[in-house]
């Protein structure tokens, strides 16, 4: 039910003190709102959480929008008040490091307020409401046999959250991440203005969103570019002992996107196995108990395996057909025999897979723990060189969490968009997915591991290997400016022209608000 109520709302900047700094109040007035800006404290509390666990931040409310108008009247009033006040929209709150969080603000909860998507059959697109789940959009589409093209490993995440970065996966070597596979967006930009863009239509603000980590506007509609689902999938894994017949077999198999569906996989993959307890961590539980996978009788280099994982999408119509494919293209792979692992399951279960994990480490409180995630762009010239001075050297035999590995092509991405690549045709993603425990092992530590991180950056930064972060976080605009390189005067320019008085998105650290000398990323 929309409840339109007339609520003055005072910020008691009065009684906030940072530090040395106190703030005078500051009131704002909201009428005629659709949905409700709550004080509650619980609400409050939970808006300054996030998956990372490293760091909290209160805001001085939270906003559950009904509409885009909602979203609109709460930037307008900040836009237009003498002092102003930030403003940041939290999906799913499953950032690392603050990125949704603000403080001396409103966080907008996008997430949880749902909207009925709107499906065009004909046109293959579905419209849906910014803070939607992807789990959410994956059910709704396919009612009509449909699904979106391009996803992330996990679909507990909202819409407007990941095309803030870019949302790769399997799929994005033949599809592109998932800001390659939206037509069209409706935002709330830091003035306080909807706009409806696309290639066509304020292509400017369109490009500068997608991938632009919440800087230009909220986005309150995104429409996703569907295919006809599959019903199944056939998921395979094989083990390397070797990196490079590990890599020459990824970059092979990602090359195949030209090719017609037949001769290709829909989904590639892999990750790093640098410790024998972690052949079935929470990502790979896949390795069934009855038929345990030895590290040590497969004569691992340095120690280290590597997981190729793939996976082939099919209609029960063609299920005789699935076999013969799969086999012709395992033909052409180098793996280590007999280490070939094989399951079939339904599309959805596939796509849903992280959240089987998830419910497990929930049961046994392992999931709220602290997670110092990196995530990196590696080029594909240098990647040999990572896997030898990090997997077989920092790391030392010990991890503490998965660590995927999967190339990309380039051109997959369109470079308007202000998500940051390395300059080569061919990049991976390595993602070190790690949990922090207080278990007494030093090596599974927050500290432990915040330095390891540390150690893999200066380890690119020493050998001048040229890795982007995704999901990036820094804590001075110099760092910025680098990671974002030749797109960095765009982006700044994009910045003055759509949210001039840097409202939006401060937990990313990027820009300073005009109304605030002080940002989260310097706690
Ligand atoms: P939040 O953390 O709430 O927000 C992230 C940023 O986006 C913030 O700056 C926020 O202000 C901004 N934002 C949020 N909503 C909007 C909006 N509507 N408009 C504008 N800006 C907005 N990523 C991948 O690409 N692939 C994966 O496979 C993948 N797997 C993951 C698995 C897990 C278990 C976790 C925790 C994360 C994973 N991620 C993955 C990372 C994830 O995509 C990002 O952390 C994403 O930002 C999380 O979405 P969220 O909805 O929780 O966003």
């Amino acid at each position: 039910m929309v409840t339109k109520f007339l609520l003055t709302f005072a910020i008691c900047r009065l009684i906030v003190t940072v530090g040395l700094a106190v703030y005078p109040t500051e009131i704002l007035r909201f009428g005629d709102l659709e949905g409700h800006l709550s004080l509650d404290p619980s609400d409050v509390v939970s808006a300054s959480r996030d998956f990372g666990g490293l760091r909290g931040t209160e805001p001085m409310a939270v906003l559950h929008p009904a509409s885009a108008r909602d979203v609109a009247r709460l930037v307008r009033s900040s836009y237009e008040s003498a002092l102003g006040f930030s403003v940041s929209a939290r999906g799913h709150g499953h950032s690392i490091n603050g990125q949704a969080m603000t403080r001396n603000g409103v966080v907008i909860q996008m997430s949880g307020s749902r909207r009925p998507p709107r499906i065009s059959e004909k046109l293959m697109y579905v419209d849906v409401w910014g803070g939607e789940l992807w789990i959410d959009v994956l059910q709704s589409t396919l009612e009509h046999g449909l699904a979106p093209k391009s996803w992330t490993d996990y679909l507990y995440l909202s819409v407007g959250g990941t095309i803030s970065n870019a949302g790769i996966s399997g799929q994005a070597f033949n599809h592109g991440p998932q800001i390659s596979n939206v037509h069209e967006l409706e935002v709330v930009t830091g003035k306080g203005e909807v706009v409806t863009c696309s290639e066509n239509q304020n292509w400017e603000l369109y490009h500068a969103v997608l991938g632009g980590l919440g800087q230009f506007g909220i986005i309150t509609r995104a429409r996703i570019a569907l295919e006809r689902a599959p019903q199944k999938v056939r998921w395979i894994r094989v083990l390397y002992s070797n990196f490079s017949a590990f890599a020459e077999d990824q970059e092979f198999l990602i090359s195949l996107h030209t090719q017609p569906a037949t001769l290709k996989f829909d989904y590639v993959e892999g990750f790093v196995i640098v410790d024998e307890g972690l052949i079935n961590n929470w990502r790979s539980s896949f390795f069934s108990p009855r038929n345990p996978v030895k590290i040590s009788s497969l004569h691992a280099d340095a120690g280290v395996l590597y997981c190729l994982e793939i996976a082939k999408n099919y209609h029960q119509s063609n299920a005789q057909v699935i076999d013969k494919e799969v086999e012709a293209l395992l033909k052409k792979l180098n793996y280590i025999p007999a280490t070939e692992f094989t399951t079939d399951l339904p599309y959805v279960d596939f796509l849903d897979r992280v959240h089987k994990a998830e419910l497990k480490l929930r049961a046994k409180n392992l999931w709220d723990v602290p997670h110092p995630w990196l995530n990196l762009f590696v080029p594909k010239s240098r990647i040999t060189d990572f896997d030898k001075g990090v997997f077989k050297g920092i790391l030392g035999n010990k991890t503490s969490g998965p660590i995927l590995i999967y190339p990309m092509n380039k051109n997959k991405w369109d470079e308007k968009n202000s998500a940051v690549t390395p300059n080569e045709n061919v990049f991976y993603l390595v993602a070190f997915l790690r949990s922090a425990l207080d278990n007494g092992d030093e090596t599974q530590t927050l500290k432990f591991l915040e330095n390891q991180n540390k150690q893999i950056l200066r380890f690119c930064k020493d050998k001048g290997i040229e890795a982007k972060q995704y999901l990036p976080h820094y804590t001075t605009q110099q760092e910025w400016m680098h990671h974002f390189g030749d797109k960095w005067e765009l982006f700044s320019e994009r910045k003055m022209k759509f949210d001039p008085r840097n409202i939006l998105a401060n937990g990313q650290g990027i820009f300073k608000p005009s109304f605030d000398d002080l940002d989260i990323a310097s706690l």
